[in-house]
This record gives C-alpha cells, structure tokens and sequence, in this order.
C-alpha cells in the first residue's frame, strides 16, 4: 500500500478516537472505533511514525478510557446519591406536610367541637383525642381552674399531683418536669385552664403549640364556662326544665309555713326511677338524659299549677302538692305512675320503657316538721322500692 495511504488512515486514528469519545460518549465499545482505525498502521508500518502514533492513540483508548468509564460510574453514583438526597427530602417535606395537615384537621375538630357545646363533659373524649393529635404527644390531660380547684376535663394525669404543679403556676407558665410538660393559660392574672402532656417532643416545639392552641380554644372555653355559670345560678335545671334542689328547699319551706300559718294541709311525693342506672349502661347516658327530661314533662303536665315539680337528685323528682288531701294525692300519683309506665320512650332508634316508685307523706298527718316530711316521703319510697317497684307508698307507722 501507498505510504500516504497509510498515512491517512493512521492519521485518522487521533481524529476518530477524538470523535469517539466525545459523539459516542454514551456508547460502549466506542474505544474499539480508533483501534480499528489504527490497525493498518500497526500491521504495516513497524518504526514508522504513523506505527507510534496508532499505537499511542490504542494505548490511550484503553487505558483512559476505563477510568474514564470508571469516573462515570462513580459519577453517575454520585448522582444517585443526590437523587436519593432530593427524594429524602421531598419525602420529609410530604410528610411534613401530611402531618401539619392532620395538626391542622385536629385543630378544626377541636375548635368547631368546642364552638358547638355547652359543657366540656360530653365532647371530653373526642377533644382527648385531637388535642393528642394536635400536640403529638402521648398522654394529655386538662384542667379548668375553677376558684381555688382545678376540674379535670378529661386525661390520666391525677388530680392531687397536678394540683402541686399549679401552685408552680405562680411562678412561671409553662414547667418541664419528668418528661412532662405543665401549661398554664391565664384569663388576665388568673390561671384558666392547665394541660400536662407527655411526649417525646421538643420541649420549645410542645409550648410553641400549647400557645397556639390555648390562644385558639380560649373563647369558646370562656364562653362555655360563663355559661356554666349563669345555669349554676338558674333555679332550673338545665336538662329536665323542672326547679333544682335549691329552688326545691325554699319552696318546701316556704309551703310548709304557709300550711302551718293557715291551718292547710300538704303533700310531699318523693319519685324515683326503677333501675335507672340499666337504662344508662344499656342504652348510654344520652338516653338516660332524654328519659328524665320527658319523665319530668309528664310530671310537669299532669299536676296543679300550684304543685311545685323539682329535679330532687340524679334520677328522683320530688313534687310539693300544697293543700293537698291524702286521697287526691295519692290518685295523682297513681295517675302519673301509670302514665310513666305506659310510656314508650324514645331515644334515636331505641325504644324504651320504664316504671317508677315513689313515696308520699303529708303535713300535718304525718310529720310536724320539714324534715320529718322529706324523711318519711323518703322513708315511703323505701318502702315501695322493698316491696317490688312499680308503685306508689304512702308513709305508715
Ligand atoms: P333503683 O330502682 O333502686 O332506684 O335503681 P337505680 O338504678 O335507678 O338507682 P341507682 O341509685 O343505683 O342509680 C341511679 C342512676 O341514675 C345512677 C346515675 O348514673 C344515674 N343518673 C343520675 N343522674 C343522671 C343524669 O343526669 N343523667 C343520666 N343519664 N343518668 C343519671
Ligand atoms: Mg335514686
Ligand atoms: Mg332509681
């Protein structure tokens, strides 16, 4: 072959190994492309300078170029490695995300809960729940203070050992303490309301969202305690409508007075409901409640406007008859007790039926006194409750 012939093609060798490593960069094997170009000068031109040139350009495809392939590798490894990082961290952020956005929901749940109640007794379990939620915490309880006592609305955290770290209240607001975290939040100078928390978080992270749930759930808790104190103030009882036992008292006594004064006469009934507590564990307490509100309506319905009709404790009634005679009285009775026991009760779904036993006595026949009046009524109850229930007693020797 020609020598310029050779020259060519071996010259070609540079350029190609050039080409192949910087167009075919992606390619494997592309570090055959200069060998192949270099092979005629190897094969026929030993001692000549085209010979060295294809040979060095062999040399440098196949020692370079694995570490070139090799530093890839270790590139594209590191790539990986900042891929993995950046999915990590979007990862972290997504779950960051999820659980503001579950802090977020619990917190709506705890404030729209709050703005629809009027005690704190029934939603306890529920605002338990979130607030846990809220505060990522373990175990929570809270307390309303209320004077100089603190009333516990829901946790496990005991009443005795809180009521030392309130005192520390005085001091400072917020108290780390044996991996629990005492809070308080005052209504001006005063301390409203406390939680204790336990949990494995961030001590500056748990007061931050103890602020800002305390800030939150401020005015409806404001609002439902001024409501509890305007009905501990009312005369009637909030669920049943009829007196309380204040109301009740003062009535009696003045009724009682009134009897003596004019030379009248006056009934006392004493009602109670049979196995009430089976309704509550059978049914639950909502349904108990909605039997003595209607229980007290058929009370409140069926008597004199004179009668006086008072929630006498949990599930009792008591009703003053002034002027009463031993007989009528005693019809009354017998009249709302069929009527209670004919009732169906109805809660939601459930249908309901009860009895009740109550107890009479009267003024001046059976007692000269206030005390021996509610006594003996009480004593008759007894009596009707002994005898099997479902009845009315009047008070005998
Ligand atoms: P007895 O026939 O002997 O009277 O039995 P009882 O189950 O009615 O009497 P007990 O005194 O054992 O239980 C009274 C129950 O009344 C227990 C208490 O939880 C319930 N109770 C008291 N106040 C309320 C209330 O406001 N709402 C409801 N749902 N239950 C109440
Ligand atoms: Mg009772
Ligand atoms: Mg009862």
């Amino acid at each position: 072959m020609n020598d310029n012939v050779f020259l060519l093609i071996s010259s070609l060798s540079v350029p190609s190994a050039i080409f192949a490593e910087i167009a075919l960069k992606p390619k494997k094997y592309r570090f055959l492309i200069p060998v192949v170009f270099s092979l005629p000068s190897l094969m026929f031109s030993f001692y000549r300078i085209e010979f060295i040139i294809s040979a060095f350009v062999c040399f440098i495809s196949f020692t370079i170029f694995p570490k070139r392939q090799n530093t890839e590798i270790k590139n594209s490894d590191s790539d990986l490695f900042k891929i993995k990082n950046i999915f990590e961290k979007e990862k972290k952020e997504f779950e960051k995300a999820a659980e503001n956005e579950k802090r977020f929901s619990a917190l709506y749940v705890i404030i729209k809960t709050l703005s629809e109640t009027f005690d704190l007794k029934t939603p306890a379990v529920l605002l338990k729940e979130k607030i846990s939620v809220y505060l990522n915490a373990k175990e929570v309880s809270m307390f309303l203070v209320k004077e100089n006592s603190a009333e516990k609305i829901f946790g496990e955290d005991e009443l005795s050992s809180v009521l030392e770290y309130s005192q520390g209240f005085e001091k400072e607001d917020f108290i780390f303490s044996n991996d629990r975290f005492y809070y308080a939040f005052r209504d001006g100078q005063t301390v409203f309301f406390f939680f204790s928390v336990l949990s494995q978080e961030n001590p500056e992270i748990i007061k931050e969202k103890l602020e800002d749930l305390s800030l939150e759930i401020f005015p409806a808790l404001k609002r439902i305690s001024l409501f509890a104190r305007i009905d501990e103030l009312s005369v009637i009882d909030g669920l049943t409508g009829v007196y309380r036992r204040g109301a009740f008292d003062e009535k009696l006594s003045f009724e009682f007075s009134r009897a003596k004064t004019f030379k009248t006469s006056l009934g006392l009934m004493i009602l109670d409901i049979d196995h009430f507590k089976k309704i509550n564990d059978s049914y639950g307490h909502q349904a108990g409640d909605a039997v003595l509100k209607k229980v007290a309506e058929i009370i409140r319905e069926n008597v004199y406007e004179t009668d006086f009709v008072a929630r006498y404790g949990g599930e009792e009634f008591a009703l003053i008859m002034p002027r009463a005679q031993a007989d009528g009285a005693l019809r009354k009775a017998e009249y709302i007790r069929k009527l209670i026991e004919s009732e169906v009760f109805e809660a939601g779904a459930e249908k309901i039926k009860i009895t009740v036993s109550a107890g009479i006595a009267h003024y001046p026949k059976d007692a000269q006194k206030i005390e021996e009046l509610i006594n003996k009524a009480d004593s008759a109850l007894y009596k009707a409750k002994e005898s099997g229930r479902n009845r009315i007693c009047e008070w005998k020797e």
